[in-house]
């Protein structure tokens, strides 16, 4: 038996043995839901369900407010929930007027600020109490001659046994001065993450609760919002994480009522639809499919599936002891609020099929509508992912048929960009430049066309254990006209990276097809972030001789990505606009690790920033020498005490080599820059867009 079937078990035994007790039958308090179906009666005028209040269209919450019984252990109610789901109406509401009826005792409620639980109070407990004939119970606790306080104001209720308070969840000083048996804590993602030295907020009401030992009962309510920063998110893991399930009608096993579940051969369960061939939803076909036989359940069944639904944990063994937490998101929701097909709709809007996500409306979905929280895509990038991009082109060629065929029109740009390692000390210099080149489709996917390195440098940790290092390796250096005698030939070579570097800035590359000319790299970058006097001398010299060269640096005064996105990925430097580009680094590996997780659409369609690479061979674009090195890195969140700022990306461990992925990440900044210059040339494209950049020069 699992821990929270003890509890449950537990519990119903206490019921049992206390209703089995003749003698004490009539003490025995009606159970919340029970007496709330009863006695609540909602007025016409606020509520689209007025009359007597009745569970049967939200039954998911006749378990969570039962533990508000007195026999009950439960302590604390954790409900991680979607908009529109009945809250309020299902337990906020109806958990006061039982109090207040039935079991009174000091009560807390909160909501996002003092006018929100006001508001709450005012609008819907106040107006409920008198259609249910209950507001004769609210009144003072004494009648002073003269006095005006009559015990009843939205702020405060008094009634016999107890005093309803109406606080601010964002206020610390709501838990720190309040001392209440019960408490309905909404809007809890609002609250302070910690009440500087006196721990979190649910410290505080457990110290203020202390004398009311076992019997105090805590409701912890909100929708999340990100996951490094969620209370209620936070909260729901402690507890026994129950999610609300249908039985299935054809199989008879449970289903749980997630919106996307992914099964071992990869198919989808949970809410599934089918598109027209014009992109458009199917009207009709949206339905819920059985995640253990496959079987298609509809809207229309679910007021009936709802009243045979059931709870269940999702953990062998909750952390906390006591802690009932509860999911819920939009798809059990009651009839008559957003349906299924709309919720698709809003879903396809955030994730158009064969694009990118739209980061702020997924962000809404997933809090609004599925009660969870969100954290922004590629925490980790994964290299076996983009392994499985490789085409069947060669490195080296332009892949111009291969585009074509793949449904990406023409190829516009061809840029190249380098990544600079190694030491430059007195008596030691060592380096080595890590290169790739990379074609741009006018559809924004791209396509590698070669890599390298140039210079032999490796870190320790770069080398094998047992190499032994050659005393007689050529070493090269960021020098410009550096040479260096080759010992066995005794002839003096040249080991600057420099010229190496200009020659592929300056090759030709022939193209797939021989009906095309050969092609010239469009716009070049580089690193200048650690050797920045020897390279800004290489791009003096190459903008000196006509070329697009230009030097980029991750500008250093940014630490991290703040939490809303789009500033700027490139900007041109103050003091060297004409050579060298300022980069948002972090927004920049954001695009990147987005890009890596796109996939080909059903009909093999690529989305925008998809990334082809060729065949591998002559050890090009291997999985240790080249692929590995693009998940390296992750995104952590960065926090002033508890308050998140925003993301950053940091390599996984010191040891970590991630020069393609920086390469990479200088190469989405040169089509920025090309642009940036297009625009630059030409007051009438000022504003140009990618997009009207490719119809500018395909039309
Ligand atoms: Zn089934």
């Amino acid at each position: 038996m699992r821990p929270t079937d003890v509890v449950s078990s537990a519990w119903a035994e206490t019921l049992q043995g206390i209703n089995a007790d003749i003698f004490k039958y009539s003490m025995v308090k009606p159970l919340p839901a029970t007496w709330v179906e009863a006695n609540m009666i909602l007025p016409g005028n606020t509520s689209r369900f007025a009359g007597r209040f009745s569970y049967d269209m939200t039954p998911y919450w006749r378990e969570p407010i039962n533990h508000l019984h007195e026999s009950s252990p439960v302590r604390y109610v954790t409900i991680l929930k979607s908009v529109q789901i009945g809250a309020t109406a299902g337990i906020v509401i109806p958990g006061i007027l039982y109090i207040i009826a039935v079991d009174p005792d000091n009560t807390l409620f909160t909501a996002g600020d003092l006018t929100l639980a006001k508001k709450t109070i005012e609008e819907r407990l106040d107006t409920i109490l008198r259609e249910s004939k209950l507001d004769s119970l609210i009144r003072p606790h004494a009648i002073k001659k003269g006095n005006q306080r009559t015990g009843d104001t939205a702020a405060s209720k008094e009634y016999s046994g107890g005093t309803l308070t109406a606080l601010g969840t964002r206020s610390a000083d709501s838990f720190r001065y309040f001392s209440a048996k019960n408490a309905f804590v909404d809007d809890f993602d609002t609250a302070p993450r910690d009440v500087g030295g006196e721990g979190t907020v649910r410290d505080l009401i457990e110290g203020r609760q202390n004398s009311f030992g076992d019997s105090a009962k805590t409701f912890f309510i909100s929708t999340p919002t990100f996951t490094a920063s969620s209370n209620i998110w936070d909260q729901y893991q402690l507890g026994t994480q129950k999610k609300w399930h249908w039985p299935c009608y054809n199989c008879g096993s449970l289903m749980v009522m997630d919106w996307k579940v992914e099964l071992e051969d990869k198919s989808l369960a949970g809410m599934v639809w089918t598109m027209d061939g014009k992109g458009r939803l199917t009207k009709g076909s949206v339905a819920f499919r059985c995640m253990h036989c496959g079987e298609l359940t509809h809207e229309k069944d679910k007021y009936e599936r709802n009243l045979n639904g059931i709870w269940q944990s999702m953990v062998a063994e909750p952390i906390d002891e006591y802690h009932e937490s509860y999911s819920t998101n939009a798809i059990i929701q009651p009839t008559g609020f957003t349906g299924w097909e709309a919720l698709v709709r809003q879903w396809l809007k955030a994730n158009p099929p064969g694009q990118r996500s739209n980061v702020v409306l997924l962000k809404g979905f997933m809090n609004l509508r599925l009660g969870l929280p969100f954290e922004e895509q590629g925490d980790s990038p994964r290299a076996t992912a983009l392994m499985s991009n490789i085409g069947d082109y060669h490195h080296g060629v332009i892949p111009d048929k291969t585009c074509a065929a793949d449904g990406n029109g023409k190829i516009i740009l061809l840029t190249l960009a380098c990544d600079l390692g190694g030491v430059m000390e007195q008596g030691n210099e060592d380096v080595r430049l890590d290169w790739e080149l990379v074609a741009h489709a006018q559809t924004g996917a791209t396509y590698s066309i070669d890599h390298g390195s140039i210079g032999t440098f490796k870190r320790a940790f770069e080398k094998k254990k047992g190499d032994v290092e050659d005393p007689d390796r050529k070493k090269w250096t960021y020098t410009h006209g550096s040479v260096w005698t080759n010992p066995e030939t005794g002839l003096p070579e040249n080991n600057c990276v420099w010229p190496v570097y200009e020659e592929i800035i300056k090759g030709a590359y022939r193209s797939e097809d021989e009906n095309e000319d050969v092609r010239l790299v469009s716009l070049t970058v580089v690193d200048t972030g650690f050797f920045e006097k020897t390279a800004t001398q290489f791009i003096i010299n190459m903008q000196d001789q006509g070329l697009r060269v230009y030097g980029v640096k991750g500008r250093t005064d940014v630490k991290y990505r703040p939490v809303q996105r789009d500033t700027k990925p490139v900007r041109r430097s103050t003091e060297q606009p004409k050579k060298l580009y300022n980069l948002e680094v972090n927004q920049l590996k954001d695009d990147l690790s987005e890009n890596m997780a796109l996939q080909k659409g059903q009909d093999g369609a690529q989305p925008s920033g998809f990334m082809n690479f060729p065949q591998q061979n002559e050890g090009k674009y291997s999985y240790k020498g080249y692929f590995m090195q693009f998940e390296q890195e992750q995104k952590i969140i960065v926090k002033d005490g508890e308050t998140v700022l925003g993301y950053a990306w940091k390599k996984k461990h010191s040891n970590a080599i991630n020069h393609f992925w920086d390469v990479r990440v200088y190469i989405l900044a040169s089509v920025e820059i090309y642009l940036d210059l297009v625009r630059q040339s030409d007051t009438k494209y000022k504003n140009l867009t990618w997009e009207e950049f490719v119809i500018m020069i395909t039309e």
